[in-house]
């Protein structure tokens, strides 16, 4: 009985392989029509500056909204997108229409400083011709490369160190800042991160979400923030969804916040009015520490 148990375990195990391969061959035909159909956009999530409650800048993120299936998250098709190369189109794109976007809101009364952080994924840092093409949509673009920044997640930095940091320092070099997304959750050593051409760190959700009840989690966020502050480095928390996490994060001294509590991302339509009529939680608004800086 346990032999046949074990079969059918089996069985089961590889039809649910055999579905999932084939949900993955299918979406990524799929992706291949999306580009040139029109299905993906950007959507924008603002980046709160917690000392003044204004919005600094926000995140590029990619959506896919298919006719028939509807939405398809980042987090299914970004990873297929990486292992067929797509993400190289569809990565050029993003940063296209995102340098677009932002130039379009400054040219219509924005701030200057407005900044837009566009994900990058490790396959892209593989491309020795990155900065150039990113020089290239800047210039195509008129954004000024300090309103850009670039989040890498410190494992797609890790795969290949010598290569990742030569490409982010030709980018630093541009004048573009660079992002560590998720921080906290990969493995790169104190030593690593002092030598990473870096201008943020970005605490990852997991640690945030707790940080009200979880003294580990908060004992994290604390020590990250020092470690920053140390190193100059300026410091987002993500995933801020109620006012607790704001309130933790604002008496650490936290720069940026971003999260639900703030806004969801939003399609350009919609930033182009947050961009005018934002105006912060009362929770931010009241704890407010200083002034613009
Ligand atoms: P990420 O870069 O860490 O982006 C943050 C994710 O957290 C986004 O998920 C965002 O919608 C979500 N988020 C923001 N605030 C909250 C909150 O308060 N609570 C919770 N629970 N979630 C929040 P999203 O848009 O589904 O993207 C998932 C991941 O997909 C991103 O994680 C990023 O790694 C990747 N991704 C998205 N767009 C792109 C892109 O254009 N290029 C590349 N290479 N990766 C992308
Ligand atoms: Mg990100
Ligand atoms: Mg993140
Ligand atoms: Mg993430």
């Amino acid at each position: 009985a346990a032999r046949q148990e074990e079969n059918a375990d089996y069985l089961f195990y590889t039809k649910a392989m055999e579905a999932e391969a084939e949900e993955r061959d299918m979406l990524e035909r799929e992706l291949r029509l999306a580009l040139e159909n029109d299905q993906l956009q950007v959507y924008y999530q603002p980046k709160i500056d917690l000392s003044t409650g204004h919005i600094r800048g926000m995140e590029a993120l990619i959506r896919w909204i298919h006719p028939d299936l509807g939405f398809i998250s980042p987090a299914k098709f970004i990873p297929i997108a990486e292992e067929t190369g797509q993400i190289i189109t569809i990565g050029e794109w993003v940063l296209r229409r995102s340098c677009y976007d932002t130039q379009n809101w400054i040219n219509q009364g924005a701030s200057r400083h407005l900044k837009v952080a566009v994900n990058l994924s490790g396959r892209q840092l593989d491309e020795e011709k990155l900065p150039q093409t990113i020089q290239d949509i800047l210039e195509e673009t008129g954004l000024h490369p300090t309103n850009l920044e670039l989040e890498v997640t410190e494992s797609s930095l890790m795969r290949d160190i010598d290569q990742g940091m030569r490409i982010l320092k030709s980018l630093r070099d541009l004048g573009i800042t660079t992002a560590i997304d998720d921080f906290g959750t990969g493995y790169s050593s104190l030593s690593y991160l002092r030598r990473i051409p870096l201008d943020t760190l970005k605490i990852d959700q997991s640690f945030v979400r707790n940080l009200h009840v979880d003294p580990d989690d908060a004992a994290i966020a604390r020590t990250i923030m020092d470690m920053a502050d140390n190193m100059g480095l300026t410091v987002v928390a993500e995933g801020i969804e109620i006012e607790e996490h704001e309130t933790f994060l604002q008496s650490i001294h936290c720069h940026i916040g971003q999260g639900y509590y703030y806004s969801k991302p939003v399609p350009p339509a919609e930033f182009d009015k947050l961009l005018t009529t934002f105006s912060p939680p009362k929770s931010l608004n009241n704890r407010r520490t200083g002034e613009d800086r």
